[in-house]
């Protein structure tokens, strides 16, 4: 068994009257993500990037929209979930890099929270995790503020019994 790697992006749209809610952590804001869950885009990629590294889809295969189960669900859960198909399949996670766009707010502020609530999901230490945020230069949707971007890459390597009791 070898290191695989993934990639995944997400999209939601920005409404006002709905909670910003961004790698797990609530980020107090004019506008939040529509979506049937709460529209994590982080966690989202995040998930999207794991489920690509081990093989197995995407996460609308595997928490459908159409699926009442899924309503405003929480984001971070479901990358719990897919976290434990990761350590099914016999893999623990190297590394994650995350590069969220949106045009405001600052997302500075938050980034050591959601690094830290992201790297206890995924099992890592905190410098296993980046977060990076980019604006959209005003340009497209991101820079009109009507939507978010993220895109997360994700490598793993084989958990070996030997290292999961170190861990
Ligand atoms: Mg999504």
């Amino acid at each position: 068994m070898s290191f695989r790697i993934g990639h995944g992006v997400d999209i939601h749209r920005l409404e006002p009257g709905r909670k910003l809610i961004l790698g797990g952590v609530e980020i107090p804001w004019e506008k939040g993500l529509l979506g049937h869950s709460d529209a994590d885009v982080v966690c989202h990629a995040l998930s999207n990037a794991l489920l690509g590294a081990i093989g197995e889809g995407d996460i609308g295969r595997h928490f459908p929209d159409s699926d009442p189960r899924y309503k405003d669900a929480s984001s971070i859960e479901l990358l719990r979930r897919v976290m434990e198909r990761v350590k099914a399949r016999g893999f623990r996670v190297s590394n994650a890099d995350v590069t969220i766009l949106a045009e405001r707010p600052k997302l500075t502020p938050y980034r050591e929270a959601m690094q830290q609530r992201l790297a206890a999901v995924l099992a890592v230490n905190l410098s296993a995790v980046n977060i990076k945020a980019t604006t959209g230069e005003k340009l497209g949707f991101v820079g009109r503020e009507e939507g978010m971007m993220a895109e997360a890459v994700v490598l793993l390597e084989p958990e070996l019994p030997s290292q999961s009791k170190t861990a």
